[in-house]
């Protein structure tokens, strides 16, 4: 069983299956100018499973795919239906753009893929192409009914706030846990990915940051109450709107730590073994698979490596920290 040095078993395993994507979300790619992994460096479906066999046998059991956009890999439906078949493999998520979804949900559900988190910014089209820096909404909504329709639920909708961008619509976004039952999570601006200058008609970086305890002010008129968190809702502290039929959630990386249960490991897009999102320690695992060396100890050498917490700041300067989409957002 792997346990971490404080204690923490380790039991969900996220897996960037690519550093590309789609779209260019502004807080988290810029716009051009992006160095891409070699192919080369990445894991074959073949190396990715004999990954989570090892992660598998040390308990974890649940694996979320992510990226970049995990729906561009030609062979993401092979990678699904390879990962759930493995022994102890309880649960195999995912999180995407949902731009390819629509024709993608039924394939991956067939497969075993079990549920699916939607990244959705804004409800209205044209800021969501300029936040998502080309995507169409009508996609996302697609998306989201052939997910429904797969059975891939509870659906859960990530919204990262940002002041100036899409703060203004907590109120319409919470709205729409009251006609669905979705899972709304509103998730805190990290300044990791594109901290940046995000060019013109997008707020400076200093003016960007809302707290979670300011996202729930501007919900105060919705009389929400503190709610049971839906299946696998990790870091979100829950509420519901009394009638609604999904819930709403507040993700804090920064403000309101949830690190004390944390049970997490990341597997980078380039291979390598990172037991926290923030704290840049990784080992990596992509010669010792590609040489048909045992992985158990590479798990054991990063867990250990586990920080207690981390301690990023709203002020924290990117530096050469790897954006999201390497790390596995
Ligand atoms: N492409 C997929 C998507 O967008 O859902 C999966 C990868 S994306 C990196 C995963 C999540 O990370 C998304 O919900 C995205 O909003 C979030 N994310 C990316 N950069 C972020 C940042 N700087 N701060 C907070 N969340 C971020
Ligand atoms: Fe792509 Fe997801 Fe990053 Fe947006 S948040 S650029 S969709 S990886």
């Amino acid at each position: 069983m792997f346990i971490d040095p404080f204690g923490r078993p380790i039991t969900y395993l996220r897996i960037s299956l690519t550093d590309r994507c789609n779209l260019r979300c502004v807080y988290c790619m810029p716009k051009d100018g992006l160095q891409w992994q070699p192919r080369a460096d990445q894991l074959s479906v073949e190396e990715i499973v004999r990954v989570v066999e090892t992660a598998a046998q040390g308990g974890v059991r649940r694996v979320r795919l992510t990226g970049g956009e995990p729906l561009v890999l030609p062979h993401v439906v092979e990678i699904v239906r390879r990962i759930a078949s493995i022994q102890n493999i309880e649960e195999v998520s995912l999180t995407t753009n949902a731009m390819l979804l629509e024709r993608l949900a039924q394939p991956l559900a067939d497969t075993g893929l079990k549920r699916v988190n939607i990244s959705l910014d804004s409800l209205d089209a044209d800021k969501f192409k300029r936040i998502t820096r080309g995507g169409d909404i009508d996609r996302v909504w697609s998306g989201i009914a052939a997910a429904e329709r797969a059975r891939l639920t509870p659906i859960k909708l990530n919204t990262v706030i940002v002041r100036g961008l899409n703060a203004d619509e907590i109120p319409a976004l919470a709205q729409l846990t009251m006609e669905h039952d979705w899972h709304v999570r509103f998730i805190e601006v990290m300044p990791i990915g594109n901290a940046q200058d995000w060019g013109e008609g997008f707020p400076a970086p200093s003016e960007r940051y809302v707290s979670v305890q300011e996202m729930r002010s501007a919900l105060s008129t919705f009389d929400m109450q503190p709610s049971t968190t839906p299946q696998g809702n990790g870091p979100a502290r829950t509420y519901r709107i009394p009638g609604a039929l999904g819930t709403i959630g507040f993700i804090s990386p920064l403000g309101e730590h949830f690190c004390q249960n944390c049970n997490r490991l990341r597997l980078t897009s380039d291979g390598k073994l990172r037991s926290c999102l923030v704290i840049p320690n990784e080992v990596s695992l992509r010669d010792a698979v590609r040489s048909g060396q045992a992985l158990e100890s590479f798990f054991e050498q990063a867990i250990a490596q586990k920080p207690e917490r981390h301690d990023m700041l709203v002020s924290t300067p990117a530096g050469s920290q790897r954006g999201m989409s390497q790390i596995g957002g």
